[in-house]
């Protein structure tokens, strides 16, 4: 069965010692709460990730990075590669986020590259995907995401493909404060799982967490995570504050 997922991006938020307060705040809550049935992971930026690693407790909280190299090494300058952030202790990284798809001009062969050294160096990857307005209005919004899926993912191998945590984040929900409804959310976390029926058959598609992300906070957590393709959340804004990420820890 799979298990709820909440996972939060800091983003380009908190200097070390901001970000080393933040984890044993969070650590500390999760502690507290005590919900084994729930994974939590922290996305922290680069720099952080080997103090991070350091302070929480691994049995109940994992961390990630928010990106890395397409390639293995070598002369890439600014780079960071997928084994330099297993070597952190991180064992999860986020790819294909909007802001680096739209900022940083991320497109689906840059990614399968990605994805490639990030499951070569044994990282469980939060694969984003989502549409952004022009595209929902012009109700393409499916067939979009089912190439984000075709073109990042669908050359794995059904093993390959165990490694991934989908991320379904509508882009023109995400830090704007408008969250898709509920049943717009459904809808579509339905519409992937079957997309992944097709493509890997009936038990890798159940076992597969599918994340919702874009201004998922402890308001709207509830009723978000109560659809029965929704495993949990991706969450931005709402993590940089221990005590709004607990509430959505703990949100059924
Ligand atoms: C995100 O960027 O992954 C995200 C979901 O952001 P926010 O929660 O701030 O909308």
């Amino acid at each position: 069965m799979r298990k709820k997922i909440v996972a939060g991006n800091w983003k380009m938020n908190k200097t070390l010692p901001e970000g080393i307060q933040l984890a044993e705040e969070v650590n500390e809550k999760v502690k507290a709460l005590q919900v084994p049935e729930v994974k939590v992971i922290l996305g922290t930026p680069f720099i952080h990730l080997a103090e991070v690693s350091k302070i929480v407790d691994p049995a109940i909280i994992s961390i990630s990075a928010q990106n890395c190299a397409t390639e293995a090494s070598g002369a890439y300058t600014g780079e960071i590669s997928a084994a330099m952030v297993a070597s952190t202790g991180s064992t999860h990284v986020i790819l294909g986020h909007s802001e680096r798809r739209s900022y940083y001009g991320e497109t689906d062969a840059i990614l399968v590259k990605k994805v490639a050294q990030a499951l070569a160096n044994q990282l469980e990857i939060i694969f984003c995907i989502g549409e952004v307005l022009a595209e929902r209005e012009a109700g393409k919004h499916f067939e979009v995401v089912k190439s984000q899926l075709e073109n990042g993912l669908f050359q794995l191998s059904p093993e390959e493909f165990s490694h991934i945590i989908l991320a379904y984040e509508p882009v023109w929900a995400i830090g704007t404060g408008k969250t898709a409804t509920s049943a717009q959310a459904q809808e579509m976390h339905a519409f992937i799982r079957k997309v992944l029926t097709e493509k890997y058959g009936k038990e890798i598609a159940e076992n597969t967490s599918i994340l919702y992300g874009g201004s998922c906070n402890a308001k709207n957590a509830d009723e978000l995570f109560s659809n029965p393709d929704v495993d949990g959340g991706l969450i931005g804004g709402a993590s940089l504050k221990a005590e709004d990420f607990s509430l959505i820890i703990a949100a059924r």
